[in-house]
């Protein structure tokens, strides 16, 4: 049994860890789950793959387990953009996104709590995630979207899965509000959204999985949203720390789009506080919000570890999406893709060396998101069948251009 305690950001109040407490019993606020490094860990007694492996560090008792196999995501090494980058490709997990991992969590946590009926606020990925293990675990999954702003992909999951679908005329943030309301007024729904500590719980073996596969990074890139990831990400290599596996923690390097930015712009200006944006835009619709809830604990998380932030803009997203598919065969939704744009950003700044061993969180699928990637640009030509070969021929020998 993993033991610490959960602690207010907001007003500092502690209390020992319990699964019933989601927000601060005291003033509402976000809490940390801070564990005690458990003295008999080790990673030989490790037993199984994905999330569930590191059960000796998820704290809260389950008396089931929702699980679609999640996690146990490949660590891709670059091919053809730099030897010393990485690729976590999460986009391979059951539903495309990472968002599974905490979704495992969080939903086992719900069921055995014996809730019957979830919810989550989402800009597509959540919900596709939420829907699918509600769907597994036998219970109902209201979700609310954002209308209009939802990839397609992740839309037809919600659809397919069988959520009830609420959707607000709004942003995200407007949609985020509305879910945090509805479960400190009315606590039968259990609420899936990130400011639900324990789905971040199943988030950080991220970390741990990039550990066991090549030890620490000097840097971890992370497409910055409603900043729980690169949190609890960070929360894994410094649990990892404090038992002693690890002497470091990599450098958390958060990445937003130009048209929602606020964490970054505060990094970068050396502010204590994000100014909060009013109408989010960019093409990466899973970063595309305002109001992070998690911004303290995405601050902390890149403070601690001396990382950074950097803002980049849509047409560098798409061509970074591009680049990533034809150079590296990756396909990943624009949000991933941020990453990279970041990367090469980083590189140009002179904030990472290229020489530095480099994690990319490739958070999720390009399937996600059909129409972006049916903007980048390639030849497609209407063709007579009998004409293939010559237009081949020709191709081949750059006649048609
Ligand atoms: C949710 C999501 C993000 C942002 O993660 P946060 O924890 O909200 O910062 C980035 N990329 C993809 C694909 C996502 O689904
Ligand atoms: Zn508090």
């Amino acid at each position: 049994m993993v033991t610490g305690v959960m602690k207010c950001l907001s007003c500092g109040y502690e209390t020992p860890i319990d699964q019933h407490t989601i927000l601060c019993p005291k003033c509402g606020g976000l809490l940390e789950i801070i564990i005690e490094p458990p003295k008999d860990f080790s990673l030989s007694k490790l037993k199984g793959r994905g999330v569930w492996r590191y059960k000796d560090l998820i704290p809260g008792y389950y008396k089931s387990i929702i699980s679609i196999n999640e996690g146990n995501t490949p660590l891709i090494k670059s091919a053809n953009i730099n030897k010393q980058l990485y690729f976590k490709f999460e986009g391979l997990n059951p539903t495309g996104s990472f968002k599974d991992r905490g979704m495992t969590v969080a939903v086992s946590s719900a069921v055995s709590l014996n809730y019957k009926t979830v919810i989550a606020a989402s800009t597509g990925n959540t919900a596709a995630s939420a829907a699918a293990y509600a769907a597994r675990a036998g219970i109902k999954s209201f979700i609310v979207l954002p209308k209009g702003k939802v990839a397609l992909g992740k839309l037809a999951q919600s659809v397919l899965y069988g959520a009830i679908i609420l959707e607000v005329d709004g942003s995200f943030d407007v949609a985020m509000e509305a879910v945090m309301r509805l479960y400190r007024d009315l606590k039968i729904v259990y609420p899936l959204n990130s400011f639900n500590p324990w789905r971040l719980e199943g988030q950080k073996t991220i970390a741990f999985e990039i550990m066991e596969d090549i030890g620490v990074p000097e840097n971890v890139i992370v497409p910055v949203g409603n900043a729980g990831n690169i949190y609890a990400i960070w929360k894994g290599f410094n649990e990892l720390l404090k038992i002693g596996i690890i002497d470091k923690v990599p450098r958390m390097i958060g990445v937003q789009a130009e048209g929602a930015s606020p964490i970054a712009n505060a990094i970068i200006k050396g502010k204590n506080e994000p100014d909060f944006i009013e109408n989010p835009d960019t093409v990466a619709t899973a970063i595309r919000i305002g109001r992070p809830v998690n911004w303290q604990k995405a601050m902390k998380a890149i403070k601690e570890s001396k990382g950074t932030a950097i803002v980049v803009s849509d047409s560098e997203i798409l061509e970074a999406q591009k680049t990533l598919a034809r150079k590296e065969g990756i396909g990943a939704e624009p949000a991933s893709a941020a990453a990279l744009a970041g990367y090469f950003k980083a590189i140009n700044y002179g904030i990472i060396d290229k020489d530095e061993k480099t994690v990319l969180i490739l958070t999720g699928h390009s399937l996600k998101d059909p129409e972006s990637m049916a903007k980048a640009d390639t030849k497609r030509i209407l063709v007579n069948p009998l004409h293939i070969e010559k237009i081949i021929v020709g191709e081949i020998n750059g006649f048609n251009s």
